[in-house]
Formats: C-alpha cells, sequence, structure tokens
C-alpha cells in the first residue's frame, strides 16, 4: 500500500582517493554528485566533509571524507546510481600513489516517506555515529569498519587496500550538532599544478561584507589570503562560513582571472573542536588524540631550534610538554609571555613525540610577577647600589642605607587573561575559531 509515496535512500560516502601529488575527494565527490543529477537523480541535502583524527597515521592530506544521498526508487537505479559512482571513483583517484587507497561506501535506509526531511530526521545508526566519532577523535582500523558494515548492512568497495571505507563510513554516519559549510570551487585541468590566479582585492572586499558569517579567509597576521591552497589540488579558493547562504555570497563576490569548473557546497564538521577531548588528568592523555586540558605552567616557556616555542604544563596527574611551533607565527609572541604558576586551559593534539601542539589556550589565571628594584630614598628618588655589600645611597640627597633591601614591585604581565589562537595559515581544519566560540 502506498507505495508510491515510499522511497529508498541511499547514502555515499568517499574517502582517500587523493594524494600529496594532487587530487582531492571533495572534486571527486562533486564530480560524481553533477553527473548523477545530468542522469536525473534526486540529491537531498547538501553533501558532508568530515574531517577526521588529524594525527591518523595513514591519512590523506586534510584527512577529509566525503558523503552525500541520494533517492533510489528501483533495484535497477540503485546498480545505475552506484557503477556511475565507482566508474568516476576509479577513473579519477590517484591510485598508482602507494599511499592512496580509496573505500567507497553504500548505505541504503529502506522506506523513507518524506525524503525532503533533514538527515538528523532519518535515523543513522548510533553504532554508525559511535564509529564516527571515534574516526575523529580516536584511531579505527579497516577491520573493524568492515566489521560495522557488515553489522548495519552498508555496502563496502575496496580500491587496493581501501583505507578509505573508514572515512567514508565516518562521513555517513557523523552527527553534526555544531557545523559549518564550506564551498569550493574548482580549476580547469589545464591549470592544475600552476599558480592561482584570484584577484586578491576582491577576497579582502568579501572579507569586509562578509565576517564572520565567513571565516578564514584572510591572514590578516602574515597579509595573505587563505581561501587559496596551496598544494597541486583541483581546488581554486575554499571559503568557509556559518551558512550555505553566507559562502554562496560570498562566492559571487570573489574575482578570478582564470576559470571556474564548477563549484561544490559542503556542510561540515570543520572548526567545530570536534575533535577534541575533555581530559581532566593529564597523565592518561595519549598520543595522537587531541585534548582540551587544564594546568599549571611550572617553566617558563623556551624556544628551541626551528623557532618553536616549548613549555611544560602540570596538574596532580602528571606533567606533558606544550608546543607553540613555529608556523603558529605571532601566537607564539603570546606563549613566550607565559610564566611559571600560570594557570591555563590548553586546546590541542598530541603527537608522535608526546608533545601537545597547541591550537588555543585560554589563560584562567596570571600568577604575580616581580621585579626587584633599588628601594626609594626618603627624599623620593630611587637609589644607585653603593656597591657589592655596601647598601645603597642617594645620588640626590647623598643619604646612605647600609642593611636597605629591595623593592619588589609587581610587574604588569604583557598578556592579559583569556582565549588567544594561532593564525588561519596555521590552524587546523577542525578545529574552531575564537570568533566562532565568541557567538
Ligand atoms: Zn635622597
Amino acid at each position: 500500500m502506498c507505495n508510491e509515496t515510499m522511497y529508498d535512500l541511499l547514502y555515499v560516502g568517499i574517502d582517500d582517493t587523493d594524494s600529496s601529488e594532487g587530487m582531492c575527494t571533495t572534486y571527486i565527490g562533486a564530480v560524481v554528485m553533477d553527473e548523477l543529477k545530468d542522469y536525473g537523480f534526486k540529491l537531498i541535502g547538501y553533501p558532508r566533509l568530515i574531517r577526521l583524527n588529524p594525527f591518523a597515521r595513514f591519512k590523506t592530506r586534510g584527512n577529509g571524507a566525503i558523503s552525500f544521498k541520494l533517492v533510489i526508487k528501483s533495484k535497477e537505479e540503485y546498480e545505475r546510481a552506484k557503477n556511475l559512482i565507482l566508474n568516476c571513483v576509479e577513473e579519477l583517484s590517484h591510485l598508482q600513489e602507494e599511499n592512496t587507497n580509496p573505500g567507497v561506501v553504500f548505505y541504503k535506509i529502506n522506506g523513507v516517506k518524506d525524503y525532503n526531511k533533514e538527515i538528523s530526521e532519518v535515523k543513522i545508526q548510533s553504532q554508525l555515529e559511535n564509529f564516527s566519532l571515534n574516526a575523529i577523535m580516536n584511531i579505527v582500523s579497516i577491520e573493524e569498519s568492515e566489521k560495522l558494515a557488515q553489522e548495519i548492512g552498508a555496502e563496502i568497495v575496496k580500491f587496493k587496500k581501501g583505507r578509505g571505507i573508514i572515512g567514508a563510513l565516518a562521513a555517513i554516519g557523523c552527527p553534526l550538532s555544531d557545523k559549518t559549510y564550506e564551498l569550493l570551487s574548482y580549476r580547469t585541468p589545464e591549470n592544475y599544478g600552476k599558480k592561482r590566479k584570484i584577484k586578491y582585492h576582491s577576497v579582502h572586499e568579501m572579507n569586509k561584507k562578509t565576517y564572520p558569517q565567513t571565516f578564514d579567509n584572510l591572514d590578516e597576521e602574515e597579509g595573505y589570503i587563505a581561501i587559496e591552497p596551496h598544494t597541486p589540488c583541483p581546488i581554486l579558493y575554499g571559503i568557509r562560513g556559518e551558512t550555505a547562504n553566507a559562502v554562496l555570497e560570498a562566492h559571487n563576490m570573489v574575482k578570478t582571472y582564470e576559470p571556474i569548473e564548477r563549484i561544490a557546497v559542503y556542510v561540515s564538521n570543520q572548526h567545530t573542536d570536534m575533535h577534541l577531548i575533555n581530559s581532566n588528568t593529564i597523565s592518561q592523555m595519549e598520543k595522537y588524540k587531541s585534548y582540551i586540558t587544564n594546568g599549571t605552567v611550572t617553566d617558563s616557556p623556551h624556544i628551541i631550534e626551528g623557532g618553536h616555542i616549548i613549555f611544560s604544563l602540570e596538574d596532580d596527574s602528571g606533567s606533558i610538554e606544550c608546543a607553540a611551533y613555529e608556523p603558529t607565527k605571532g601566537f607564539r609572541n603570546v606563549i613566550k609571555e607565559l610564566k611559571k604558576d600560570d594557570k591555563l586551559k590548553v586546546y590541542g593534539g598530541i603527537g608522535e613525540k608526546g608533545t601537545l601542539n597547541l591550537e588555543k589556550i585560554e589563560i584562567l589565571e596570571q600568577t604575580k610577577f616581580y621585579k626587584a628594584r633599588n628601594p626609594l630614598c626618603k627624599c623620593g628618588k630611587r637609589m644607585k647600589s653603593a656597591g657589592q655589600g655596601k647598601g645603597y645611597k642617594c645620588i640626590k640627597c647623598g643619604f646612605k642605607l647600609r642593611d636597605g633591601v629591595k623593592d619588589l614591585i609587581e610587574v604588569e604581565r604583557n598578556i592579559k587573561k583569556g582565549f588567544y589562537e594561532v593564525p588561519p595559515s596555521a590552524r587546523r581544519h577542525l578545529s574552531k575559531p575564537l570568533i566562532r566560540i565568541k557567538k
């Protein structure tokens, strides 16, 4: 009964198609979706661009996977969509690169009545949601992914090692209670690898008109355009923002001197801090994971070779080395000003060497910091040392103080309490900018 009002929804996830030499999974997604539309398929909602754990050992450049969903009305349609998608992935992926191991996942939900309802209203299995969170906060294996796919009845297709099925599943299942949008514009293939021709002035204008509904358009401190990638990938620029309308409007303001082949708008977990685990015990924090934790600075930050700044943070359970690396540029000037006993909340991930890479900090309490000065004379003038062990003398009135002690004067700190973050150029895809926190 009522068969004509029931549809199947097919979720498609794709990952690990690119390499350091080029390509981009978002581009393959855009091509696939455009072809599906050309063949009359109905796509529902915005496709998703989901960033996974930035510390996963095997990962694509930005460790981002994509997914989208479409309406399927028959077995034949399902096969047709599947063939079209797989042909496209096979043709465009950088399969010749050892570390490119694409994976595609097809997950069908049968008997959906109203496909216009947003994704959250169609029940994605909680197992799949948990798997996604795990892929964003921890590390998951290809085997775990295969097991999950079997349990929930998703069809997986692996190219070579098929590592991409991890991200493909995660991109389908990721809950998006907080979300941002990214509009990506793509170059025509003859321009791949060449210098991008963006009219920079138009980007400044666009930023002026749309910030903070769009963000990370410019790196003001470093004085460059942040929407432009610096890899040989097909992306001409990417505009990030709070809504699809905001990024579309911004895109219409950006001018280029080269043609745009196509655009795509993705909804994303970028800039939501979804990768961060709340921790209240430093000793239990692990490598390759990212955390928010509180602690006390135990030494004065020092600079090491390469221009990185390092300090230690401790709580009752233990301590960890924290770093503001050279690419974080001006953020290091804040870190340099931290003092022993300052209390902080830190946000960042722990790399291979066990050091926490800072993404942002909140200075909760600043230790009082004193500078010793010579005592004041009764005439009001600051006294001079009379020589080693000889006390102080006043050069104005000649008064001498044999057993005078230095005054301790509270030094005004160069930084205030509050939040500080790395510049857009050094920001991780998942890291939430302060402008989003303030909202
Ligand atoms: Zn005096």
